[in-house]
């Protein structure tokens, strides 16, 4: 059997080292936003070309800590509308809501499942306030763009990177510093994935940055002295000391990924499947390879019967969860023949030429 994601697989490779920390993180007795968290907001905020990162418990708390940070900066205000992608993980809309702001969905582009410029531009009015921008399955939605568009009409724009560590514009500038602040997570399936629960915040503007580290822990830069009514959203050490082994081996691993991709694009040839939009460029990590086809249930279990295990992101729309159905009649639907056909094909830093091969093999033979 081909698996989806071997996570154990993909981790073994680092066990003496991790092994190693878990014994100094032990002996170090600081278990908290400790030397590991210092070393990591460093190393990370460096890998993306940020002033500033901020260690966070997970991707959705980053965005909402975000969100909330503008509120209490008096940028964004209760009930502002912000842009955000209809073809998104829900935790992208979750953030908006929670944090008290609306979120306005927006159609993606049905190659890349990305959001343009273009069609952004189009739903920009008076109560628009800010954009969250989505780079999903690890492709870069229209960097450029969509920072010149939201300067143009002085609106915020925070990333929603959970899925795009790495990737790295035409400019040579990654995910992370395309926007006022960005997201990311560090959940275990991710690019760069913890052995847990654990996310960030990147950014370039100082009193952002001070914000959100201030909002993490209780609203507190200097203990026991409270200037905000913050929550605890701190990430957890040992997983900040697991990151900054794993972050050494991001770039190679994002290399892997694009290289299995490439076989794909370059062999699969069914008319049945439809494959995904990719210009050649590190512009996306391929943290998932999705293709679209018709009948997706007949599909997966042909895949399954025939050893190679695929997965769906995601099987329903944000807009048509039970949890938004205020949301549930708008007229959506790209997005929702997207949800309908998406399927992704295995795909990681560890699987073997011949793995690569049985998938491209099996994908090409269906026939229904
Ligand atoms: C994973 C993910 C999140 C949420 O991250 P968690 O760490 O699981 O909270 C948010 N947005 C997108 C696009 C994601 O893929």
């Amino acid at each position: 059997m081909i698996k989806f994601l071997d996570l154990h697989k993909i981790n073994a490779r680092f066990e003496p080292q991790l092994k190693l920390e878990f014994q100094q993180f032990l002996e170090s007795g600081h278990y908290v936003l400790g030397e590991g968290t210092k070393a990591f907001e460093i190393n990370y905020a460096k890998y993306c070309g940020t002033k500033h990162c901020i260690g966070v418990s997970n991707g959705l708390d980053a965005l909402i800590i975000i969100f909330k940070a503008y509120i209490q900066l008096g940028k964004l205000n209760k009930g502002d509308e912000v842009l955000v992608p209809a073809n998104t993980y829900i935790a992208s809309i979750l953030a908006i809501i929670e944090a008290g702001l609306k979120p306005i969905f927006i159609e993606p582009n049905i190659g890349t499942f990305n959001w343009e410029a273009s069609t952004i531009k189009k739903h920009i009015t008076s109560k628009t306030k800010a954009i969250l921008t989505v780079h999903l399955y690890g492709q870069l939605a229209d960097s450029e763009a969509i920072l010149k568009l939201s300067k143009k009409h002085n609106l915020i724009v925070v990333e929603d990177a959970a899925q795009a560590h790495g990737a790295e514009n035409a400019f040579g500038k990654r995910a992370g510093n395309l926007s006022d602040a960005a997201a990311f997570s560090f959940y275990p399936s991710k690019n760069l994935g913890a052995l847990g629960e654990a996310g960030a915040v990147t950014t370039n503007d100082e009193k952002l940055a001070k914000t959100v580290s201030e909002l993490r822990n209780y609203g507190s830069a200097k203990k026991y002295e409270n200037v905000r009514i913050g929550i605890n959203n701190r990430i957890d050490e040992l997983q900040a000391r697991i990151l900054n082994i794993k972050l050494k081996h991001l770039d190679t691993d994002n290399e892997q990924r694009r290289k299995v991709a490439r076989q794909y694009l370059l062999k699969i040839n069914n008319d049945k499947v439809k494959l995904p939009f990719y210009d050649g460029s590190k512009n996306h990590n391929f943290h998932l390879f999705v293709v679209l086809v018709e009948h997706r249930n007949e599909f997966v279990k042909y895949l399954l019967d025939n050893g190679v295990q695929s997965s769906v992101h995601y099987p329903k729309p944000p807009h048509k969860q039970e949890a938004l159905h205020e949301f549930s009649k708008l007229q959506l639907p790209i997005t929702e023949s997207i949800h309908k056909e998406c399927v992704s094909l295995p795909i990681s830093p560890v699987m073997e030429d011949f793995e690569i091969a049985k998938v491209i093999e099996i994908v090409n033979k269906y026939n229904y």
